[in-house]
């Protein structure tokens, strides 16, 4: 046996599916007890440096007590109470508290349970919209761009990237979308127009079939990690408006803050008619998303066949959500968020440099609290995460990218360790 095996479970491995993983042949798994700010604790004693915020979303830290608080103080009122025919205080104040931040056009919410969830309910109301304002069944699809990652739900996957995502295992299972290139123009780079093109020639053709373009604003998350130029967005929203489209941005990886900005559509200032908003918004407590969208989409879909939006979840609103997302929004407003990003990234650029020209490396970015460094080939997750354990850090490559998104109280110190740790495992 060796140090790690003894935290691994077998009634686990025998029982327990893990996220995207084989019964036959399960990669391993940690046993964690307890983690603590930027520190995950496994059974056998050893800390671990959290590089990934528990999949994105524990943007405070661990067991942190102001929102530990918030919870238990609701818990105490009432856990949860159905949202058909009721309300209550924890919905309207984080209502209250997203419109203040999210972009100026938006007017009503709708909460759902998860991302994934989020964004069929984002779909759903697009194609609502879509055929109450054109009368027309027939425009009902979608547009989206390659590369990129929006859930696993049905719909959500079907436009996910079709090569990378999950459409080779589902087949003619999937609603078949429409697809154009990736945006190659960088974040931080020259804008080049011919990228639009594909988008412009598409919904030329297309846009009377075509409800909604939806696409993660700036940064391409799960498909790829890739950061693209505002410029894209700003001909987007163009394109859009000419062609009667309406524009949805995936915000649930990029907000609240994870790109320097409380939402990355800030760094194009271009709004959209829907936007989706989860993994962040609980900070790792609970699972739940919210769907905003504009006063015309909302009352357009109103004024639709259906004359109501059709989506209705049991645990909509959940009063501990709504009092967890509460308090994690108060945290980011208490504090000067834009340095807090800007301090993250300068040290992330500064650990990155001893990245840059290896030979197993195809690209370095970075951008807010997220650093990426792309591989020439795709990564063994198994023998990696080994590797990271044992130094003392935790990262979960996908693909050919090895990547930190650090919780935002990680220590300056903590954050250089794991990032030197990693590219010392990539030598
Ligand atoms: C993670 C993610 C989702 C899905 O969210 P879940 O909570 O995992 O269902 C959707 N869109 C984007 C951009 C994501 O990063």
């Amino acid at each position: 046996m060796t140090t790690n095996d003894i935290n691994f479970d077998a009634w686990d491995r025998e029982h327990l599916w893990h996220p995207y993983t084989s019964t036959i042949n399960p990669l391993p798994t940690y046993k964690v007890v307890s983690a603590e700010g930027a520190k995950i604790k496994l059974a056998d004693g050893r800390e671990l440096i959290e590089g990934m915020s528990s999949w994105w979303c524990v943007i405070h830290g661990y067991n942190n007590p102001t929102i530990n608080e918030a919870i238990a103080s609701q818990t105490a009122k009432m856990s949860h109470v159905m949202f058909g025919g009721l309300t209550h205080d924890p919905a309207i104040k984080l209502g209250k508290a997203l419109l203040e931040i999210a972009p100026k056009s938006m007017h009503n919410i709708f909460y759902a349970d998860s991302g994934s969830v989020a964004v069929e309910v984002a779909m759903k109301m697009a194609v609502q919209a879509a055929i109450s304002r054109s009368g027309d069944h027939k425009k009902s699809n979608f547009v989206t761009i390659r590369n990129g990652y929006h859930g696993d739900t049905w719909n959500a996957m079907s436009v996910c990237d079709p090569v990378t995502g999950m459409h080779g295992a589902f087949g003619p299972a999937l609603p078949i979308r429409y697809f154009v290139p990736q945006p190659r123009s960088r974040f931080d780079g020259e804008w080049n127009s011919e990228e639009i093109k594909p988008l412009e020639q598409l919904l030329d053709e297309h846009a009377d079939e075509i409800a909604a373009l939806i696409l993660e604003p700036i940064v391409q998350g799960a498909g790829g990690m890739w950061f693209y130029h505002p410029q894209y967005l700003v001909e987007a929203r163009r394109l859009c408006n000419k062609y009667g489209i309406y524009l949805i941005f995936d915000e649930i990886a990029t907000g609240f803050w994870r790109t320097g900005r409380c939402f990355a559509w800030e760094w194009a200032g271009v709004e959209p008619d829907i936007m989706t908003v989860g993994k962040g918004l609980t900070a790792g407590y609970m699972t739940m998303s919210a769907v905003l969208t504009t006063r015309e989409v909302a009352d357009t879909i109103s004024k639709g066949e259906a004359g109501v939006m059709m989506h209705g979840p049991t645990f909509m609103a959940n009063p501990l959500a709504c009092a967890v997302a509460c308090a994690s929004l108060k945290l980011l407003s208490e504090q000067d968020m834009a340095s807090r990003i800007s301090h993250i990234n300068k040290i992330i650029r500064e650990e990155l440099r001893a990245a840059e020209g290896l030979p197993t490396i195809n690209d370095v970015r970075s951008i807010g609290a997220i650093g990426v460094i792309e591989m020439k080939e795709p990564v063994d997750v198994g023998a990696f995460q080994k590797q990271c354990v044992e130094r003392g850090i935790w990262v979960r490559p996908f693909g050919r990218n090895v990547y930190f998104m650090p919780p935002y109280v990680i220590s300056d110190d903590d954050l250089r360790t794991l990032i030197r740790q990693t590219i010392e495992i990539i030598r």
